[in-house]
């Protein structure tokens, strides 16, 4: 599987190799679905339709965290395993090294985030608590106090007039695009800005095609809200 899409989602959770170092030491002899190994469920049991569309079973946590969750899957998924998809990446994004799971772990002192300087930086902070998040979700329309914590991200409900169907897929684009933000901030040293944040004007044209056909329009709505 290849494209920007999925290269993106390869690296969207860059803490699975800190999650396998704690949890699983290097992760080469556990099962990504099959072993419990996030400590509530197997994820085979947790997302039971994602599952169903894994190209190849029994896949190590390791080769799992070298390539990306998106690329372990078939390419075309169901409206419910894209729905679980997310659920999924947020359910890991719980283990993201964002500072304030750095600071619990006593790695670092601080959590303050380094994009306002003014709250500690969680990952519902990063997706709809910061003042550039809540920038960038009012300027495509979206309230951001609508916009669910991280954990229940997957709960989210189209806002504006936006279509229904798709924002599962754009709305995983809008958070990955808001990390990678922080990580242009945090380790580019780079401000803050706004503009950057709508690049994902030109990803959501690459992410057309993981939609089904039926939804591929949609894509011209969410093009014409990523604009300064
Ligand atoms: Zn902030």
């Amino acid at each position: 599987m290849d494209g920007a899409h999925w290269d993106g989602l390869r690296s969207l959770l860059p803490a699975y190799r800190q999650i396998t170092n704690v949890a699983v030491k290097d992760g080469a002899t556990t099962a990504f679905w099959e072993d419990n190994w996030t400590g509530d469920a197997p994820l085979c049991t947790t997302f039971p339709v994602l599952y169903s569309h894994v190209a190849k079973r029994g896949a190590s946590v390791q080769a799992v965290a070298k390539h990306g969750l998106a690329s372990s899957l078939v390419p075309r998924l169901s409206t419910q395993a894209r729905t679980e998809l997310l659920s999924a990446q947020n359910m890991l994004s719980a283990c993201i090294q964002c500072k304030a799971n750095l600071k619990k772990k006593n790695i670092l002192d601080s959590d303050v985030c380094e994009l306002c300087k003014c709250s500690a930086e969680t990952v519902s902070h990063l997706i709809s608590g910061c003042s550039i998040a809540q920038s960038f979700w009012r300027h495509i329309g979206w309230d951001p106090l609508r916009i669910p914590p991280a954990a229940d991200l997957w709960q989210i409900e189209a806002q504006a007039d936006a279509p229904s169907r798709s924002p599962p897929t754009m709305i995983l684009l809008c958070c990955w695009n808001l990390w990678l933000h922080r990580h242009d901030v945090v380790f580019r040293r780079r401000d803050p800005s706004l503009r950057q944040l709508f690049s994902c004007r030109e990803a959501a044209e690459l992410w057309r095609w993981r939609l089904p056909p039926a939804q591929r329009s949609d894509v011209e709505y969410w093009r014409t809200r990523f604009v300064m």
